[in-house]
């Protein structure tokens, strides 16, 4: 794994942990799927083999049906939490806020659900967590006003805010570490807005969090 957690440039002694992730935090975005927009947090796992750095180029499997973006804000924790913390707790792990694809095999996705079964192989394979590096906590002003935008061969397709999230940041991770306990190095991913969509080989993708984060990558075959 060549990835490595940084904060405002510099690479910190953070172990790469899992990322917890959240599905359908977004109203617009369960609607375009036909979901029912959920009463409680919809959570999944991607194991750190997941990620890699967005600041290379993102290789995906082109033999298992469509693989969809989902640009989410990621939130890089610094401090542990446990069950029974509080917001005040949550806020004071949060190390730093990044920008995360939550690739997703769309069609694989569909055929487990329609089956019941667990989505892991259509969002935990390897590569399916591209992540940015993270700005510190302390020059987000506020987590829950952050614009959240991917262009696609210079196409917008998502545009959306923190703000409509269903469960916010903090009481997100909160909620989450009633289930899971987050360790220093873990990742959470918050949900993605409305416009996902399938990537071809060849895309040229930009993404952008506020005027916090701007990253560019393009989208190659894994072989
Ligand atoms: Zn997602």
């Amino acid at each position: 794994m060549n990835y490595r957690h940084s904060i405002d440039g510099a690479e910190v002694d953070l172990p790469v942990g899992k990322v917890v992730c959240v599905g359908r935090n977004y109203a617009a975005h369960a609607k375009e799927l036909n979901n029912p927009v959920p009463t409680e947090p919809v959570l999944f796992i991607k194991p750190n083999t997941s990620i890699v750095s967005l600041a290379e180029s993102i290789f995906i499997p082109t033999h298992l049906g469509q693989c969809h973006f989902e640009t989410e804000m990621s939130i890089l924790i610094g401090t542990q939490l446990g069950a029974g913390c509080n917001e005040e707790q949550a806020q004071a792990a949060i190390a730093g806020v990044g920008l995360a694809l939550d690739l997703t095999l769309r069609e694989l996705q569909q055929q487990l659900k329609d089956k019941s079964l667990p989505w892991e192989k259509a969002k935990s394979f390897d590569g399916a967590c591209p992540a940015s590096e993270f700005v510190s906590a302390s020059r987000v002003a506020n987590l829950q006003n952050q614009q959240i935008q991917l262009h696609q061969n210079q196409q917008l397709r998502q545009d959306g805010n923190s703000a409509d999230m269903l469960t916010p940041v903090l009481p997100l991770l909160v909620y989450i570490s009633q289930f899971f306990t987050l360790m220093p190095g873990d990742m959470v991913l918050t949900g993605t807005p409305a416009g996902v969509g399938p990537l071809a080989v060849g895309d040229q993708l930009h993404l952008s969090l506020s005027d916090l984060i701007q990253r560019q990558t393009q989208i190659c075959a894994t072989v």
